[in-house]
């Protein structure tokens, strides 16, 4: 019988179903004690330090409480709460980034993924190599420095020495003034090895969907192929830090199985990780399923409205404070623009989600994963950043200079992102302007940059800063960073 223990190396131990039972109980009796809840709200507000501000987190008990709770008043509380950790550890900058997909070859079963072996009516498509160069010029070409790439998981196909190729190749490509300088990865759970490999290869964050912590659901929901698996499937994170990767990306395919449950196992999760590594998730996503070919999301009967999904953002802020949030265009400007506010410090942008998407000059939707319900282009968004007051950063220098895993966060914890990560946006920001933007973008963009140099409080890095930018602005030297 599985007890629970957050340092156990066991899915079944550390994902305990009783003990998220007990928490969804506790969570649901508690959720109208004004004064629990207060003492809640005011744990997670970010505290003041001589050095700059910490926070404390909130357990995975704490943070279903907030969760379950229905007050307007209370929930008004948490999203100023959320917003003052935001504005605190990550300013108002939002990183961005594009999916790269690779191959939509796949060998499992996943019931809300078009990409299960069944579908006959998807053509299948695998990049060569020659076409992940031409996908990654035209990523180039829109500003991109940052892409994550996604890949069905098929063995034969796709195997681990494909999915090294390509990251070399993505590496290797250097278009104008382009270059790829983050390669985040997206694929199926893997081994040790496999992990040692990809962090040889210089990967920055290994992403993985739980998709869902309902084991019982899981298992409906992968009926076939090597992802039924659910142990192998949760503990890969754990493999992954074996391997030597140290930024890994937590998330939750929302609609699938019921959100309090899934959100308590995902600060569990979280809470496994820190416990374990000593280093909590370095992402959270929060993808919502969505129609696509095969696919009717309506069949899964636990899909949840823009409020509940405003709501969680916010209590997982709350809940992770040092953690980065990603928020892809599976989303509406108008969600987005919510939850931008409520924690999200990352956003994907201009994205096509087929296998050699870029290229085409129409969206193709043959091959496409899901519905894009965000088809604004790059500079569109980076556009719609600034007019909201947020800083579009191209910034990939944290895990380049080895700031990755606990230096990161104590990066983060110490107050010193701001003056690294806001000189380095501004600094990424000006190679956009001058390279890509649109003649209104740019102008914004300026305007931004002059407000927001003289913020940065340490007067050698703000010189510095302000020298690099007039070099990216009169000469062709790039790359930058603090
Ligand atoms: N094959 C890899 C795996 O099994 O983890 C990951 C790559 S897959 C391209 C990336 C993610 O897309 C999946 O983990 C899943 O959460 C998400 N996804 C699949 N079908 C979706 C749908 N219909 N709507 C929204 N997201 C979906």
């Amino acid at each position: 019988m599985a007890v629970y223990d957050p340092k156990s190396l066991k899915a079944e131990e550390f994902i305990h179903d009783g003990e998220i039972q007990e928490t969804l109980a506790w969570a649901e009796a508690h959720k109208d004690d004004a004064v629990l809840i207060d003492e809640i709200l005011e744990k997670a507000r970010p505290q003041k330090t001589a050095t700059g501000c910490v926070c404390a987190g909130l357990s995975h008990r704490e943070a279903s409480v907030l969760l379950a709770c229905e007050d307007p008043e209370k929930i008004a509380r948490m999203y100023e709460i959320a917003e003052e950790i935001k504005q605190a550890f990550y300013g108002n900058r939002i990183v961005l980034f594009a999916p790269l997909y690779l191959s939509n070859y796949c060998v499992n079963g996943c019931l809300y993924c078009p990409y299960h072996a069944k579908n006959r009516h998807i053509p299948r498509k695998k990049l060569t190599q020659e076409e992940v160069r031409a996908e990654v010029i035209a990523l180039q070409d829109m500003g991109h420095k940052r892409l994550a790439i996604e890949a069905g998981e098929d063995p034969v196909r796709n195997p681990i020495e494909y999915i090294l190729e390509c990251i070399d190749t993505i590496y290797s490509v250097h278009h104008k003034n382009g270059d790829i300088r983050r390669v985040n990865v997206n694929i199926a759970a893997t081994t040790v090895e496999n992990f040692r490999k990809l962090k040889e290869a210089g990967i920055g964050t290994y992403i993985l969907f739980q998709e869902t912590y309902h084991k019982k659901g899981y298992l409906e929901l992968h009926p076939t192929g090597p992802k039924h698996d659910y142990d192998y499937h949760t503990e890969a994170m754990d493999r992954a830090m074996e391997g030597g990767i140290d930024d890994v990306g937590l998330g939750v395919l929302f609609g699938l199985e019921r959100y309090k449950y899934e959100f308590a196992g995902l600060i569990m999760h979280a809470e496994h990780l820190e416990a374990v590594h000593g280093v909590g998730p370095h992402t959270i996503s929060v993808p919502r399923v969505k129609r696509a070919d095969d696919i009717d999301p309506d069949v899964f009967d636990n899909g949840i409205d823009d409020e509940t999904f405003a709501k969680i953002i916010a209590c997982i802020r709350l809940a992770v404070p040092y953690t980065g949030m990603i928020i892809s265009t599976r989303e509406s400007e108008a969600v987005r623009k919510k939850a931008l506010r409520l924690g999200i410090s990352q956003i994907s942008g201009g994205s096509r989600t087929s296998v050699g998407g870029y290229t085409e000059e129409e969206r193709p939707h043959d091959t496409e994963q899901f519905d894009v319900s965000d088809q604004r282009t790059l500079d569109e968004v980076v556009r719609w950043l600034m007019e909201n007051d947020h800083i579009p950063s191209f910034c990939t220098a944290c895990y380049r200079a080895g700031r990755t895993g606990d230096r990161f966060m104590s990066l983060c914890k110490n107050g010193q992102i701001l003056n690294c990560c806001h000189p380095n946006a501004l600094m990424t920001l000006s190679e956009y302007l001058e390279d890509y933007a649109q003649p209104e973008t740019k102008r914004l963009g300026y305007e931004m940059i002059a407000r927001e140099l003289p913020t940065i409080p340490n007067e050698k890095v703000r010189t510095i800063a302000a020298r690099n930018i007039e070099d990216i602005r009169h000469s062709n030297r790039r790359d930058f960073r603090f």
